[in-house]
């Protein structure tokens, strides 16, 4: 790659995205595969429903005996049978009777259809209440009525969800109503983290003049956390090469899919992290036309994809949302790699210097439209603006102004719904 060259966010993050696979499959206990993606189809075993079952508490019955029941002239029949969920009916419903029946138990054999409690002449659905001789029906139904027929939702043999799929809960309920406890999923990525700096001291250190917290090494991590991917700490490497040197090597160790530092990747005289990977690794150094976040290092450090991000907490947070998010999403097995946007409107006049800028903002949905304010100082060492935003506002390269009532589009890293 060649040094220092200048690239949109498009470019760059093509690139790093290019750098990166899908990483092999493991197989999880049913839980652990919530929010991963299915590395192979998964085939029912069984249909589901398995069996013929009542859809309401009532009386499973021939519908043809109801022919013509109403309130005022009720059909009579004879009570043969009280079937509960999880029981097997051992009678034939024939012509004349009905069996009791609980939602979710067996339709008998002989029964096309329920009645519910409510339209007979026993409305009570207290279990101590004694199973009556005859049940009087006030209306009548149609063959089928209140069943629920086997194979109505998953048919036995069919494939039921492809591989790449996301698993949200409704599909680990799926799994386990069809008996599938140990899922094959793609691999989480392990993410190693690390902080680059002299200035930088531990979070639970009091202040000394001079320094600061780290508090990338935690922001990254958070992130890293927030898309379920598994963070390894790298610690705090000093500005010095050896350092430098000696916490990458604890990632390579630790067997991380991708290496990510913040800070010491500019042209500063202590950016040593530049130096080493200059040295041991084949790292492009890029100028990426976004803002904030130009500086950005990508490439392999010992075979292991690599990304530096610029330090300021700011710029930090924003190239990894818009660039470590995609990668790690891609290595995890997803497709869909970018938040959501929508479309806002702008409230106030927005100077850009013509970088793509991600402009720190509050999107809100006002009737048919969104919304958009911004949350104060862009600075990239100003952290509160970005506590304030659910959204990013997305200016084109190469637009320097935009006026109140434009349109932008938002990068949502919250919805406008979503209120803490
Ligand atoms: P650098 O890229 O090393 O010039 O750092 C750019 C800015 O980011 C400087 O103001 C650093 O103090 C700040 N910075 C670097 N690393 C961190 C960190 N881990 N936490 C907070 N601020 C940082
Ligand atoms: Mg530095």
């Amino acid at each position: 790659m060649a040094e220092s060259e200048y690239l949109t966010v498009a470019e760059a993050l093509a690139a790093v995205l290019e750098g990166v696979s899908v990483l092999p499959a493991e197989t999880v206990p049913l839980l652990e595969a919530l929010n991963r993606v299915l590395a192979a189809p998964i085939t029912a075993q069984d249909s589901l429903p398995p069996f013929a079952n009542s859809s309401m508490d009532g009386y499973a019955l021939r519908a043809a005996d109801l022919a013509g029941a109403t309130a005022d002239q009720p059909v009579v029949l004879r009570v043969v049978a009280d079937i509960a969920a999880g029981t097997v009916a051992d009678v034939t419903v024939t012509g004349g009777t009905a069996a009791r029946i609980m939602t979710g138990a067996p339709l008998p054999p002989g029964a096309d259809a329920v009645i519910p409690v409510e339209d007979t002449n026993e409305p009570w659905r207290d279990a101590e209440r004694p199973l009556p001789d005859t049940i009087a029906i006030k209306r009548a139904v149609q063959v089928g009525d209140y069943v629920r027929h086997p194979g109505e939702d998953i048919e036995a043999g069919a494939t039921v969800l492809p591989a790449g799929h996301k698993l949200r809960p409704q599909e680990i309920g799926v799994l386990a109503s069809l008996g599938v406890s140990q899922v094959p999923v793609i691999r989480r990525p392990r993410v190693g983290i690390l902080a680059t700096g002299d200035e930088l001291i531990a979070v639970e250190e009091a202040l000394l003049p001079g320094k600061i917290r780290n508090s990338n090494g935690y922001a990254q991590t958070a992130q890293v956390l927030a898309m379920g991917a598994v963070p390894v700490s790298l610690g705090i490497a000093r500005d010095t090469e050896e350092d430098v040197r000696a916490k990458l090597q604890k990632g390579i160790d630790e067997q991380v899919d991708l290496l990510i530092s913040s800070a010491g990747v500019s042209v500063g005289a202590y950016d040593v992290v530049k130096a080493v990977l200059e040295q041991e690794g084949n790292v492009g150094f890029w100028r990426v036309r976004m803002r904030p976040g130009k500086p950005l290092a990508y490439g392999t450090y010992q075979a292991i994809p690599y990304l530096g991000l610029p330090g300021n907490p700011v710029s930090a947070m924003v190239s990894f949302e818009r660039f470590a998010r995609a990668a790690i999403l891609k290595m995890g097995g997803y497709t869909q790699l970018e938040r959501p946007t929508v479309t806002a409107v702008v409230q106030e006049t927005i100077h850009s210097d013509g970088r793509e800028s991600y402009i720190r903002a509050v999107v809100t949905r006002t009737g048919e439209e969104y919304t958009a304010v911004t949350t104060g100082s862009q600075g990239s060492h100003i952290m509160t603006s970005l506590v304030k935003a659910n959204a990013l506002l997305i200016v084109p390269e190469g637009v320097k102004l935009v006026s109140s009532g434009d349109l932008l589009t938002a990068w949502m890293i919250d919805w406008p719904e979503t209120v803490f």
